[in-house]
This record gives structure tokens, sequence and C-alpha cells, in this order.
């Protein structure tokens, strides 16, 4: 897609974790594949979120959606679903965590549909109210551009001990009907082979 960085207002210093706005939405297009509007949010979000943890912090992420911002948590933090600093929990929310590794304790970014009303174009797309296909995504990512965190809520929070928990290493032993390593507490044999696996085997091995 061709696209170009929207036209900022000069003397506009809006940063997401002290990239410029074009700096960031380039590295976006990058990362995600195109200038996705749940980017361009959800690098507000992280934003706020970073800057209201302690400097020089250590965190976890936790992010309630799968879709796009948690992209934006890896794109701008060193949390990442690879190294496990980064968890998604499928709440169906956009909403993200950044928590202290240890306590817990952390920050709640989300969006507020309430302040929401003075975006309606932004509201439309958030709420998925009318036709995708009408929607002009430069517009869209401009106006997220200017609403910034405007449209944003944050809260205290401290996670659970048992989710701080999950961090822990797990035992693993041999499935004895697949032949593979998994989790022992995962049952007697492995998830795949207790159905959990969305695929058949459609040849024999190969070696
Ligand atoms: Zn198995």
């Amino acid at each position: 897609m061709n696209w170009e960085v929207p036209a900022l207002t000069p003397g506009n210093e809006v940063t997401i974790c002290g990239l410029s706005l074009e700096d960031y939405i380039r590295k976006v297009e990058v990362f995600h594949g195109y200038a996705a509007p749940g980017m361009i949010l959800g690098g507000f979000m992280v934003d706020m979120a970073v800057g209201r943890m302690p400097h020089g912090q250590l965190f976890d992420a936790l992010c309630e959606t799968p879709k796009c911002l948690p992209d934006a948590i890896q794109l701008l933090t060193p949390c990442t679903v690879g190294n496990g600093w980064l968890k998604i929990l499928n709440l169906g929310r956009f909403a993200l965590t950044l928590y202290d590794k240890k306590g817990g304790e952390g920050v709640r970014v989300f969006v507020d549909p309430s302040k929401l009303a003075s975006w309606p174009l932004a509201r439309d797309w958030f709420l998925k109210v009318g036709p995708k296909e009408k929607r002009d995504l430069r517009e869209l990512v401009e106006l997220l551009c200017q609403m910034g965190c405007k449209a944003l809520g944050v809260q205290r929070v401290r996670i659970d001990p048992g989710f701080l928990k999950l961090r822990r290493h797990r035992q693993f032993s041999v499935c004895p009907r697949c032949g593979e390593s998994y989790p022992c507490d995962d049952g007697p044999v492995c998830l795949g082979c207790q159905g959990q696996a969305p695929y058949k085997s459609v040849s024999p091995l190969e070696t």
C-alpha cells in the first residue's frame, strides 16, 4: 500500500516512547505490515503506560487482546511473546497492563468509549460500527494521531500472585504417544495427543 505519513502541524512534538510520530509509523509499517489504526492507538497506550512506571524498572506486560496491541508492545518495549515478558490473555478488551515482575504492581491503560464521543470517526472504527471497507485508513490514522491519549483511561492495578507464578518453568517429560516433549502437568499425554492439535497427519514422517 502506498502510504504517506500524515502531515503533522509544525512544532508538533508528540512522541511515542521517544520516537517522533513519523518514525513510529514507519517502524509500524516494517514490523506490522502496514500502519494499522490499532497500532497507532496502541502506540499512545504503550507510551502512556511506560511513562507511569518507575524509571528504570523492569516490567512485564499483559495484553487483553491478540489484535494489534501486542505488536505495539513488542515494538516499543523489551517485552515479547517469545521472551515470555508479554502475555496475551484474550479478554476481548483493547487494554494493556505493565507491571513489576516480582510484586505485580502496575499500570493498566484502556480505551474509554465515553471519551470517544468527541471523535465520531474513531468511535465508529473502535466499536466496529458501519462497513469496514468504507473507512478511509489515512483519514483514520491522522485522526488517531490527533486524538493521541485523549480517549484513554488509566488505573493502578496489582497482578494476582497466581498469574505471576505462571512465569515459573514447568517440568517436562516425553509424551508416550507422539514421543515429543511436553509439560507433565498437561496430563498423561500431551495436549496435541489429547485432541487439541488442529490438524491431522497426511503423510508418513519425513526423515
Ligand atoms: Zn503427544
